[in-house]
């Protein structure tokens, strides 16, 4: 039988540590409770929240709904050839410790994803990348439950539609699909290994190690300390904005009068734009209002430190988007999901 609660506090449930209230909370620790619970009052009368390990959400209100924390737990090899694993994950599990296990069994794929927060669930969703790796290079499959029909459905990565922190569950299928787990397929031999970020080959040769699934791992996790907060000691959500994709000549426009400005070519005629590069230009690094602000060392890390609200750093981000639209011409989408 689920148990569904009634004003929860959610400030341990989300990384940036807001206050905020859930007017109903229950935790699904199996497919079958989450059939249970799609048949209660409580999901068919309000809206409802999924809720992993809240490293990517803002609230800045109460939830005046149903939020459904997300615990099913356990991981399973699928299948077997001779350079690769299947695993699936089921969607609670958390993603660093996993990302571990997989160090520890020396399977090859995501050591380069080290130290992210949240739970393999939620990792499809924004399809989390660093360092050269995004999810869906070792995604094999994604299997949900549609909460409208409670039926499974299993999405293979072309029809997750992956993008630069996109999928498909963050557009048409927002909301409707609760996923259960993920499969992954990762190398046992001829690793794939992703050194293309200098910050990795740098730490590498400082400390004359060659790369291999576990120096890589170790270096992405003292370069991630070194630079952004842990969430335990100042609340935050890690990058709050994403990277905006600019046209050539508007980039070129923008080189001459900034002319250190960096970019990375995407896709035919666009440039990407590091958003931090041009948060810290507009002055706005290591600000601090009240108990919110930017980041000292990362400008793109927005944080709370201690009792700020959400409403205040949505505020804050509100700023820094619009002093970054006036100086570069360039709109700012959010990464966190601000509720
Ligand atoms: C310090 C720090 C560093 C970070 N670095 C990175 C980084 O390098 N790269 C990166 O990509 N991200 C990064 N993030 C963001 C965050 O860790 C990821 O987006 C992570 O995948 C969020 O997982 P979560 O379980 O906390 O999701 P939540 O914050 O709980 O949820 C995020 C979204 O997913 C939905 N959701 C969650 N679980 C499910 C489910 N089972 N089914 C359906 N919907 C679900 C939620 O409704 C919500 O819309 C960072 C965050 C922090 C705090």
């Amino acid at each position: 039988m689920i148990k569904i609660e009634k004003d929860v506090s959610l400030r341990a449930y989300n990384t940036f540590g807001i206050e905020a209230k859930a007017r109903y909370f229950c935790t699904i620790r199996s497919e079958d409770q989450l059939i249970e619970l799609i048949d209660t009052p409580e999901f068919k009368n309000e809206a409802h929240l999924i809720l992993g390990g809240g490293s990517n959400i803002l609230f800045t209100k109460d939830y005046e709904g149903l939020v459904i924390k997300v615990n099913l737990r356990g991981i399973e090899i699928t299948d077997q050839t001779t350079d690769t694993i299947s695993v699936n994950v089921k969607s609670g599990e958390v993603w660093h410790e996993f990302v571990m296990h997989c160090v520890d069994k020396q399977w090859g794929g995501i050591e380069n994803l080290s130290l992210i927060p949240g739970t393999i669930g939620a990792a499809p969703i924004q399809n989390i990348g660093a360092y050269g790796v995004e999810l869906k290079d070792v995604v094999q499959r994604v299997t949900g439950i549609d909460l409208d029909s409670g039926l499974s459905q299993t999405f293979t990565n072309a029809e997750c539609n992956f993008g630069y922190r996109e999928s498909i569950f963050k557009h048409a299928l927002k909301e409707k699909i609760f996923i259960s787990s993920v499969t992954l397929t990762l190398t046992t031999n001829n690793h794939k290994l992703n050194t293309s970020y200098g910050a990795i080959t740098s730490v590498l040769e400082e400390k004359k190690i060659s790369p291999s699934i576990k120096t890589i791992s170790d270096a992405v996790i003292s370069i991630r300390r070194s630079k952004l907060p842990d969430p335990m000691t100042i609340g935050n959500a890690g990058s709050f904005f994403k990277n905006p994709t600019i046209r050539l000549d508007h980039f070129n426009e923008l080189k001459k009068i900034h002319p250190t400005i960096p970019g990375y070519p995407s896709e035919n005629q666009y440039v990407k734009v590091p958003a931090g590069w041009l948060i810290e230009q507009c002055n706005w690094k290591g600000k601090r209002f009240n108990d919110v602000g930017v980041h000292a060392h990362q400008a793109l890390v927005l944080v709370n430190y201690g009792n700020g609200s959400g409403e205040e750093i949505f505020q804050l981000a509100k700023n820094i988007s619009s002093s970054v639209h006036s100086t570069f011409n360039i709109d700012l989408t959010p990464e966190v999901n601000i509720l």
